[in-house]
């Protein structure tokens, strides 16, 4: 059976490993770090523990069942999903990884910075995917805003299709190697699309894009990749937490619902057990 690659080491994507791994398959979870939890105190409203349990005890509990039962959890940060023969590839830092099925278990963080007007030219010059719509600008000038191993990775990807790529770390540190501008955004600006960038200190840049990579890639952006429904900021899932691209399911904050453990480890339980049959389905195709 080919590998089952989990986005996401909080409730929902261990759930996902712990019933994937006891039914048979092979699967990697990839986080990281601890997700929602890390930032909770005490645990009171979580079935089974009478006083309350330490929120990152919850998770390193279950990271440690799961590795028990024999998955494999690599604490590696994740840039991208893509489309690759026989299934996925999923991109870390560390490398590129061949998954049969792919659960992305994300929580619920999106990483738009708050810049006056992003939102604004959302599809006409301000993109979340540069494998996506690197072609676009092919012979044009683009930013790539962010200022971390995400922000890098994007920059790869449209350096390989761009000529004129500059990083705008927003504040953040440069870059090594890499053209880099550090002031503060105030502002992206246009007519019907985006024309140029403010920056705090009055002076503006023209772009013909801008590519928003700041923190991690999370749920929304690697949906982007692929090209998964998103509604409401959410990844749009059925009752078995299978997304719009047969093999890619979605659980946990990520997707619609209430923003609870239980409520996650529930969704992980169905979609482990659902790409687990998937898997096994594709086994069995000639
Ligand atoms: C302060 C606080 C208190 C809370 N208290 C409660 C409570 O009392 N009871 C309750 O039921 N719920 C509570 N919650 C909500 C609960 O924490 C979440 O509903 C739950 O953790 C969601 O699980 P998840 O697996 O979907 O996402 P998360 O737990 O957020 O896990 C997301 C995982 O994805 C990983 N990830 C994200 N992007 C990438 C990437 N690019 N590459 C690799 N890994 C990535 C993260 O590292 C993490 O491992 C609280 C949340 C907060 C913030």
């Amino acid at each position: 059976m080919k590998q089952l690659a989990i986005i996401g080491g909080g409730p929902a994507g261990i759930s996902a490993a712990l019933y994937a791994v006891r039914g048979g398959a092979e699967v990697t979870v990839f986080a990281k770090d601890g997700g929602a939890l890390e930032k909770a105190d005490r645990i009171q409203n979580y079935y089974g523990f009478e006083h309350g349990v330490a929120a990152k005890e919850l998770i390193a509990a279950g990271v440690r069942q799961a590795q028990h039962l024999g998955a494999a959890v690599k604490h590696a940060e994740v840039f991208g999903v893509e489309f690759a023969e026989g299934g996925f590839r999923i991109k870390t830092a560390d490398g590129a990884f061949d998954a049969g099925a792919v659960i992305i278990a994300c929580g619920t963080a999106r990483n738009a910075p708050p810049i006056k007007n992003l939102q604004t030219f959302e599809g006409a010059g301000v993109s979340y995917c540069a494998i996506c719509d690197a072609f676009f600008y092919r012979g044009k000038k683009v930013a790539v805003v962010g200022s971390g191993a995400y922000a890098r990775s994007e920059y790869a990807e449209l350096k390989n299709v761009v000529k004129d790529v500059t990083v705008l770390t927003d504040g953040g540190g440069a870059l090594d190697g890499i053209p880099c501008n550090t002031k503060k955004i105030a502002a992206f600006e246009g007519e019907h699309k985006l024309e140029s960038i403010v920056f705090a200190d009055g002076s503006r840049e023209n772009f013909d894009g801008a590519f928003i990579a700041c923190g991690s890639a999370g749920a929304f952006e690697l949906a982007k990749k692929v090209g998964l429904e998103i509604g409401g900021g959410k990844l749009l899932v059925n009752e078995k937490r299978e997304t719009n691209v047969p093999g890619i399911y979605a659980a946990g904050d990520c997707t619609p619902g209430l923003q609870q453990i239980a409520k996650a480890v529930c969704d992980g339980m169905t979609a482990g057990t659902e790409a687990l049959k998937y898997l096994k389905a594709q086994d069995l195709k000639p």
